[in-house]
């Protein structure tokens, strides 16, 4: 099923064993898995791209497992955001997110009763046409995991209004020390097959391809395993599985589009327009079954708790669970003399209050690394930022540039292309920290194009009084993902069969 070749970008970083898992390391490595209930959640009403959900809760309010706590305001792109515990909304109040963004969040405080909405149970006896099948997943909260948190609907709608003909579905996880993917496909396989399956029919695609690393040996036979299972319910898709070098940030779509298609994308560019094809998170796709199979809508994820000076955990935790219960239920981790890292060790941000910042919709993994500080020195030229950009830049030319003004010169020697991998940062010999200099440029010009995207859904209505604007600009490696209410492929297969009703026009 997988074709011989092994396919990747070039350049970036090759963490292998140095950072993934360390025969160095006094720990175990292994990927473990766990269930986390937690004594309160805080959801956050803004965890994905787009303005935030109002609450629609107030305090003193019970709340069930997968009830509706945060609902859009009408004609915003946003996603609605669900309760993933049982017990009393104790707190609405505004809160500050590590990466700056001010947003209004629930807590509620767990009952330990895990009491269910009804609703919550396997689907049956339903008819649905993909447009149908598109609105499910926008009710249930489906943003990417990932990444950036983009409303699944709104991507799957765009794809289909483009006609895409592959369904890219990324397995690849290259970021030091993540395992949640992996996890995912390991322990849940026929709802990550299904749900690629299901979203590749519901936007008219042929091909329904995997992306993983040839390293990866045992997520590619449990994939194998249940394609070979579904085969003949979707004879209508063509399926492969592509390897991939392992190599940091593999996966990214840009990248993505360098090796598949040979396609250099320029900015504003789309992977739908340019290479028909679309890309989507293995850990979303199996939320997406969640949902149109047992109705659950997004309300937990699994999470990396790991790092390099602690054991490989794997989580699976309710949305919202704060990241000092996670780290009570990771006894190998030295808490306090560690550094906590909200992300990846190379992109993600340092928590200073871990009692207070939650797991959110795009959490993967929680990195608990050692505080090494490089001694700084200035630049030696050794070129090793260079040789290891994956998007061909100068980073040390261009932080030079910028250290200087020559705002003009930093955006002709390509800086806008940053996409705040983090790499040449961590490469430094010198201790320089060039990213966040080249990324906030980057970021700046993309901000223009979030904000217009976003002005044109708080048109219909302002979503929420104290909504911080100057937040979007989070959202920097965003395309244009307006999300058009109405389908822009009506036709006569405007319908998708799925395999737990062979017989029904789902
Ligand atoms: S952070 Fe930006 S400049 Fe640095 S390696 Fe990554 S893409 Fe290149
Ligand atoms: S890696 Fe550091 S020292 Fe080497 S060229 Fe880049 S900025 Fe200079």
């Amino acid at each position: 099923m997988a074709d011989r070749k092994r396919y990747s970008f070039y350049r970036g970083l090759f963490t292998g064993d140095v950072l993934n898992f360390s025969k160095r390391s006094p720990f175990v490595k292994e990927i473990m898995f766990e269930r986390i209930y937690p004594t309160k959640i805080i959801l956050p009403m803004k965890m994905h791209y787009g303005v935030p959900a109002i609450p629609a809760v107030k305090v003193g309010d019970y709340v069930k497992i997968g009830q509706c706590v945060g609902i859009p305001a009408k004609g915003t792109f946003s996603v609605p955001v669900h309760s993933g515990i049982s017990g009393k909304v104790t707190d609405i109040s505004d809160i500050r997110l590590p990466n700056g963004i001010l947003t209004p969040a629930i807590t509620i405080v767990n009952d330990q009763k895990r009491t269910k909405l009804d609703s919550v149970k396997p689907r049956s006896g339903l008819s649905l046409t993909a447009k149908e099948a598109i609105s499910l997943i926008r009710n249930a909260g489906i943003c990417g995991m990932g990444g950036e948190g983009i409303p699944t609907a709104a991507k799957l709608q765009r794809a289909r209004t483009e006609s895409v003909k592959d369904f890219l579905v990324n397995c690849l996880q290259s970021e030091p020390y993540s395992t949640s993917d992996l996890v995912a496909i390991t322990e849940y396989p026929d709802y990550v097959v299904l749900g690629s399956c299901a979203c590749a029919r519901a936007v008219g695609a042929s091909r329904c391809i995997f992306l993983i690393s040839e390293n990866r040996k045992e997520q590619r036979h449990e994939l194998e395993n249940s394609l070979a299972k579904i085969r003949n319910d979707f004879k209508d898709l063509e399926f492969e599985i592509k390897l991939f070098r392992e190599r940091f940030p593999q996966g990214y779509y840009r990248l993505v589009a360098r090796a598949l298609y040979k396609k250099n994308l320029a900015a504003g560019e789309t992977l739908e327009r340019s290479c028909k094809a679309v890309l989507f998170n293995c850990s979303t796709m199996l939320a997406c079954w969640e949902t149109l199979s047992d109705n659950i809508p997004m309300m937990s994820r699994i999470v990396s708790v790991t790092g390099d000076a602690s054991g490989g955990h794997n989580m699976l935790v309710p949305i919202g669970t704060p990241i000092s219960e996670l780290l009570l239920n990771a006894q190998d981790i030295k808490n306090g003399s560690d550094r906590i890292v909200w992300g990846n060790c190379l992109t993600g941000i340092e928590v200073k209050d871990p009692e207070n910042t939650p797991v959110v919709k795009t959490t993967s993994v929680i990195s608990v690394v050692r505080r090494i500080e490089v001694p700084k020195t200035p630049c030696i030229h050794c070129g090793l930022c260079s040789e290891c950009c994956p998007m061909n830049l100068s980073p040390n030319t261009i932080f030079e540039m910028l250290n200087q003004g020559l705002r003009q010169k930093a955006a002709e020697e390509g800086a806008r292309e940053c996409i705040a991998c983090g790499s040449c940062s961590y490469v430094c010999p010198s201790g320089i920290d060039l990213t966040p200099a080249i990324a906030s440029f980057a970021g700046e010009g993309r901000i223009i194009e979030s904000n217009s995207l976003l002005d044109n859904s708080v048109a219909m209505g302002r979503p929420y009084e104290d909504f911080d604007m100057s937040s979007v600009g989070e959202a920097s490696l965003l395309e244009d993902y307006s999300d058009n209410s109405e389908d822009g492929r009506k036709s006569a297969s405007d319908s998708i069969t799925l395999p737990f009703e062979k017989d029904k026009e789902v």
